[in-house]
């Protein structure tokens, strides 16, 4: 769109910026034009609840091209939760919606005397007052506002309870619970008194070559047309069992992941990665044996799937791995619950309890509270009881035994009201942990702060990296050694490292350079999809499937190659790793919890007896990317080839 609107809400004043060619260019749009217009506005030491804190939505280079998969929006600002960057993905409508109102990004600054709302419509801002809507879910907001507002054509993201509270685990929804969860964002929103932004218009972009895009899209489209009827969840937990039994492993191609997403959405995960050894069990300490196949079979992918009355696609989505429930049922029309819901309100609890799955899910996205968070949370406490850091009387009468089912949904209740016990952990559990004391720290399962993603480094070590080495730590979303087999950059970019058909499961484990390299590359790559607005599943079908590259190059007129690409993504990366550092943050303060990391390793299970060596592996990450091999810092001549002067 060629322009970003500035919102004052102290003020409430309007400003829209021009963005020159060049910022494009050297940015994308998304994340990097976030990292690029706020990383250098927010002062050193900001409180990330303050008024100095800066808030962004911000749309893909891609979306509303006609590039598939181009449906994804990001939320971003000082995390309050980890202190340094923070930045939330999320698909649904709203992404399209931000350029349809006429604008890239939006960022809003300062706070506002009372809660309001925004409200734009084909590039005419106006700030409205929220007070009437405080205190309502994300639901009941976005219904009303929708109303209120004029019709379907207007998309609405907001906070719910959660974030008015000012909870650190508190996130944006969109589309009735579709979720931003990650990095506190909500509560940064919370803190500007902003409850929602309401998108309408019909503004359009011209991509320079549609015909390009659209030939590059049906050839996209062409590659995921296959729908086999033969996969059942049964199928995949025994697949689950064998991958974990077997000492080799397969290289894992994205089409099949794409054929487990078409069926069952992230749902299809929930029994072969309990199997496989990847899914966390109880606060990371257990195994497949702690909840076997008979109890992960009351979480199996069909319980979940059966009750989808239609599935649900973002913007431009070929494949549609949501779903929503029945009109009828206890929760109408709501988001079935994700893999990443499941697990971490399900297994890391050992809760086999599929109703109170379904509940949790539903009350913490009408909250606007992240399901990781609140599941790891939970977590936390658990232990804490099982080891008497905790009493009964601490926790408000509750038996948080593990599997627990009622008291799992009784505590989060709390944690959403932020009442009794449930005040004390609805900031996450390292704040937690901090104000508990009593060595409770050792239970809090986070890397800076941030709770772990469903999916074990010491399964797949590129996991561990990858929470430990982010910026914004604790993700599972951008890289591990099975993602960058299915992104399949090696096709594209010379001197990537490819990878074997089939490989031992020891060799996972080793610290070989082109372990890390494929690493950072996934780093690269992850920023360069959060830039163009793409999904991450998308990405897993591999880089000849999705032709992101050849999108970019169509959509903008430019002529670069996937390494130029690549360099884009290294900026971003960068730009926000001297963010965190220009903070007063310690990239090492990242490394996570070392139990995650197999420290000690594990006794029983997928992973036992597996260690990983961190500390060997972020140098040779940080010293991939020009960063000081021992500290983490940008080094100087990098800040300087990638066109930063240092400072954020
Ligand atoms: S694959 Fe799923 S998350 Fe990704 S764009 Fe499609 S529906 Fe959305």
């Amino acid at each position: 769109m060629g322009k970003v609107l500035w919102v004052d809400l102290t003020r409430g004043g309007f400003k829209a910026e021009s963005v020159p060619e060049e910022a494009y260019a050297d940015w994308l749009s998304g994340i990097g034009l976030a990292a690029r217009l706020c990383g250098r506005r927010i002062p050193a030491g900001a409180d990330p609840l303050g008024p100095e804190n800066i808030l962004g939505l911000a749309s893909g280079l891609l979306t509303g091209t006609g590039s598939l998969f181009s449906g994804r929006w990001m939320v971003t600002g000082k995390s309050p939760l980890t202190g340094g960057w923070g930045d939330a993905n999320c698909g649904g409508h709203f992404a399209p919606a931000i350029k349809r109102s006429g604008f890239d990004a939006i960022f809003f600054t300062g706070a506002s005397p009372h809660p309001v709302y925004l409200f734009v419509d084909s590039g005419r801002a106006e700030l409205r007052d929220a007070r009437p809507h405080w205190g309502r879910d994300t639901f009941e907001t976005e219904e009303r506002l929708t109303a209120e507002t004029g019709g379907k054509n207007f998309r609405v993201a907001c906070i719910g309870p959660a974030g008015e509270r000012r909870s650190l685990i508190s996130g944006v929804s969109t589309d009735r619970g579709r979720m931003a969860a990650r990095a506190g964002l909500g509560a940064v929103m919370g803190s500007k008194n902003l409850k929602a932004v309401v998108l309408g218009g019909a503004l359009r972009i011209r991509p320079h070559d549609r015909e390009a895009v659209q030939a590059l899209s049906r050839r996209c489209n062409d590659a995921v047309q296959f729908h086999p009827p033969f996969l059942n969840g049964r199928m995949m937990a025994y697949a689950g069992t064998l991958m974990r039994m077997l000492p080799v492993q397969m290289a894992f191609d994205g089409l099949l992941l794409k054929l487990m997403l078409d069926k069952f959405g992230t749902a299809s995960l929930n029994q072969i990665m309990v199997e496989a050894g990847d899914t966390p069990i109880q606060n990371w300490k257990g195994s497949h044996a702690d909840f076997d196949r008979e109890r992960s079979a009351r979480l199996s992918p069909e319980v979940f799937n059966d009750t989808v009355v239609v599935k649900y696609h973002c913007h431009a989505c070929p494949i549609g791995c949501g779903g929503l429930l029945s009109k009828e049922g206890p929760y109408p029309r709501a988001h079935k619950p994700e893999y990443e819901s499941v697990m971490s309100l399900g297994g890391l609890l050992l809760n086999d309890d599929a109703e109170s799955i379904f509940r949790l899910n539903d009350m913490l996205n009408r909250a606007g509270m992240d399901t990781i968070s609140a599941g790891g949370t939970v977590a936390f406490a658990m232990e804490c009881y099982e080891n008497g850091i905790l009493t009964r009387g601490d926790l408000d009468g509750l038996e948080l035994t593990w599997g627990n089912s009622p008291a799992i949904v009784g505590l989060v209740e709390k944690m959403i009201r932020r009442e009794g016990v449930g005040d004390l952990l609805a900031d996450g559990s390292r704040a937690a942990a901090r104000r508990i004391g009593a060595g409770a720290e050792r239970f809090a399962m986070t890397a800076g702060g941030q709770e772990l993603g469903m999916h074990d480094g010491r399964y797949d070590p590129g996991f561990a990296l990858h929470y430990a080495a982010e910026p914004t730590p604790g993700r599972h979303t951008i890289g591990s050694q099975m993602y960058y087999e299915m992104y399949r950059l090696w096709e594209k970019v010379p001197g990537l490292p490819d990878i074997d058909a089939i490989y031992t499961k020891d060799s996972k484990y080793d610290n070989a350079a082109d372990k890390v390299a494929a690493a950072a590359a996934s780093s690269r790559f992850v920023n360069v999809l959060n830039g163009s607005g793409l999904c991450l599943f998308g990405a897993l079908l591999g880089v000849e499937r999705l032709p992101v590259f050849e999108w970019l190059n169509a959509a903008t007129g430019w002529e670069r190659s996937p390494a130029d690409y690549l360099e884009i993504g290294a900026r971003i990366q960068t730009a926000k790793q001297a963010f965190n550092v220009a903070q007063g943050l310690a990239p090492k303060a990242f490394i996570p919890n070392p139990r995650t990391l197999g420290r000690p390793p594990a006794a029983a299970g997928a992973n036992r007896g597996r260690s990983i060596d961190i500390e060997a592996l972020l140098r040779a990450y940080w010293a991939n990317f020009g960063w000081d091999p021992h500290t983490g810092h940008p080094l100087p001549e990098t800040l300087k080839r990638l066109g930063l002067t240092g400072g954020g």
